[in-house]
């Protein structure tokens, strides 16, 4: 992991989440200044949660600690009725934080250790790995997929299949939709796309980027030969020079490898990207990962480009998807 990356972001989370802290401050000063009222019952209620600590600390008077939980109580409906009255909702003065879950600093608690958020990973990932292999993704959602981009006209003897273009990426597309839904059990299969270029497969495991980063999972994003250039070349750097992509392959929640079949294979190669794709299937049981495979061969070709301890894991691992049809992008 490249330290200056890091220390750059630990900075940029430190300054946001001053920010929104500043900003929570604001609203509730200008809350305060239309509508005193509230400012005088947060007074209150704050004195009671001390007189409240102290009480609990002497522990002499059951009777004097239920009668100021009853004071925080109506304090409490007080205010609500006062933001209701003013349309105000009642998060309205928390702090939004871009992550909830580690409050914008970068790390959790678990298990008695402070470890890395996913947020912070993910950004560590683009910063590190991903930007080599993708641009601005943010738009390749489900919703901006138009399936009428496909033909809905069956043509057997053309595109090999008895069901049409349309129906069929709407088939994938819906697939799609059941690997993000399913992604933490272990029995979902992982993904490969078959398919010339210009037909939807970039595209679709963009969404299923995108949707699963939303939710809080870490993405590697690769095309098989510059992740296996990376590969190799960290293998022979120095340590301080390695960037540790191979332990990041191995354990983000998932990992797309677009264009398998572009690169120039040798045995070395061929040995690094077997134990990607294998080690992540053992993982399985306890923390399911994930990986989804796109290239422009089709079975006979994959089985004739790889070894079959490799073709073996995407027949009992993967469900293949072929996508067909005419270019999409001369359409749009
Ligand atoms: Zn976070």
């Amino acid at each position: 992991m490249n330290t200056l990356i890091l220390n750059d972001l630990l900075k940029q989370y430190e300054q946001k989440r001053l920010i929104h802290l500043r900003d929570a401050e604001n609203r509730k000063k200008e809350l305060y200044m239309s509508n005193p009222k509230l400012e005088k019952l947060d007074e209150q209620l704050s004195n009671i949660s001390i007189n409240t600590a102290k009480e609990i600390l002497k522990n002499n008077s059951k009777e004097s600690l239920e009668n100021l939980k009853q004071r925080i109580e109506s304090l409490k409906k007080e205010k609500e009725k006062i933001l209701n009255s003013i349309n105000i909702p009642k998060d309205y003065l928390s702090v939004k934080y871009d992550c909830s879950i580690c409050k914008d600093t970068g790390y959790i608690f678990e298990n008695g250790k402070s470890i890395m958020c996913n947020c912070l990973k993910q950004k560590l990932y683009n910063l590190e790995y991903n930007q080599k292999n993708i641009n601005n993704i943010d738009n390749q959602t489900f919703n901006n997929f138009n399936v009428n981009l496909f033909s809905d006209k069956v043509d057997e003897s053309k595109y090999n299949s008895p069901i049409s273009p349309r129906e069929n990426i709407i088939d994938i597309k819906k697939a799609a939709e059941n690997f993000i839904l399913n992604f933490e059990n272990s029995d979902t299969k992982n993904l490969i796309f078959t398919g010339g270029t210009g037909l939807g497969k970039t595209f679709i495991s963009n969404c299923i980027v995108n949707e699963l980063i939303k939710q809080g999972k870490t993405v590697m994003y690769q095309t098989a030969p510059v992740m296996l250039d990376n590969l190799i070349s960290d293998l022979f750097a120095k340590p301080e020079n390695q960037t540790g992509i191979s332990n990041s392959l191995l354990t983000a929640n998932l990992l797309v490898i677009d264009d398998l079949g572009t690169e120039t294979m040798n045995s070395m190669k061929f040995t690094e990207l077997y134990k990607i794709i294998n080690t992540r299937l053992l993982s399985q049981n306890n923390n399911p990962l994930k990986t989804i495979i796109s290239t422009n061969l089709d079975l006979k070709g994959l089985f004739n480009t790889y070894d079959e301890r490799l073709v073996s894991r995407f027949i009992g691992y993967y469900d293949i998807y072929r996508f067909y049809g005419d270019d999409i992008r001369l359409k749009k």
